[in-house]
């Protein structure tokens, strides 16, 4: 489970995140939504500490995100234990950030045995398994400017998955893809969502978010405005703004 714990995040005299709280349980998928500049791709980089917070915490199953803890005081962990709890919280972007220069093989093996110190053999095995899951069993050795826009990020969600986080979290994962590959891409988070990974997912597809969310997070200004089921939310908003937003989107 991820608690996020009372977070606040400011860049300069500008507050980005207020006081955020929320609990994502288990095996759940929360969608976020929300207006352009209301703090959602901080709020996911906060999550694994890509974005230092001023102030609350994030933990995974107990343990603090980038910190540790001594009596009542919180320490910062230095950048290689950064690292390593890093990998409990996979992070899939916009822009699918794959390595150019390695195969879609090395993009998955990378980071298992140079972090996780797993052997070669085991995360190649991984590796199949996983882009097979994805559909990708025919590229394992392809180089990323070999593939389209939505086998790249394909690609990506696989390499995420490598490291067997205990998160994983998307920021927009399919808007920078043409309309005709969305699907394919939307197809294996829903696939992810079956299997029970936990799941963040900040996106535009309301239609996606509707059908897969557990949890629907609306954020303005810095702010959760409300969450709740996907019905709720996305039918029967509680609060003017949300309704207003949706008017917008939907
Ligand atoms: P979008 O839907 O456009 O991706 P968002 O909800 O993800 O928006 P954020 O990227 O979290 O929004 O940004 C929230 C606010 O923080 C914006 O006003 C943005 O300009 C500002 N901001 C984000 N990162 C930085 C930074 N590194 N330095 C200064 N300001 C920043
Ligand atoms: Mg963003």
């Amino acid at each position: 489970a991820v608690r996020i714990h009372g977070i606040s995040k400011s860049f300069g005299t500008l507050k980005v995140l207020d006081n955020i709280e929320l609990n994502l349980t288990a095996g759940s998928v929360t969608a976020i939504i929300g207006p352009s500049g209301s703090g959602k791709s901080t709020l996911l980089r906060s999550i694994n500490h890509l974005e230092r917070v001023d102030s609350g915490f994030i933990s995974v199953d107990g343990e603090l995100v980038g910190y540790t803890q001594k009596g009542e005081v919180l320490y910062e962990l230095k950048e290689k234990d950064i690292l390593k709890r890093r990998t409990d919280i996979g992070m899939v972007f916009q822009s699918f950030n794959l390595f150019p220069h390695l195969t879609v093989l090395e993009n998955l093996i990378e980071a298992p045995i140079q972090v996780r110190g797993v052997s070669r053999e085991a995360a190649v095995a991984f590796a199949q398994e996983l882009l097979a899951r994805v559909g990708l069993g025919d590229k394992i050795d392809a180089y990323p400017r070999q593939l389209s826009g939505g086998q790249q990020q394909r690609v990506a969600i696989a390499r995420a998955l490598a490291l067997r986080p205990k998160v994983l979290l998307f920021d927009e994962p399919t808007s920078a893809l043409d309309p005709e590959l969305v699907g394919e891409v939307l197809d294996v988070i829903k696939e992810l969502a079956r299997t029970g990974t936990t799941l963040v997912i900040v996106t535009h597809e309301i239609g996606f978010a509707r059908e897969v969310a557990d949890t629907v997070v609306f954020m303005e200004g810095g702010h959760v405005i409300e969450a709740g089921a996907p019905a709720q939310i996305l039918n029967d908003a509680r609060h003017p703004r949300t309704r207003e937003f949706l008017a917008k989107v939907l």
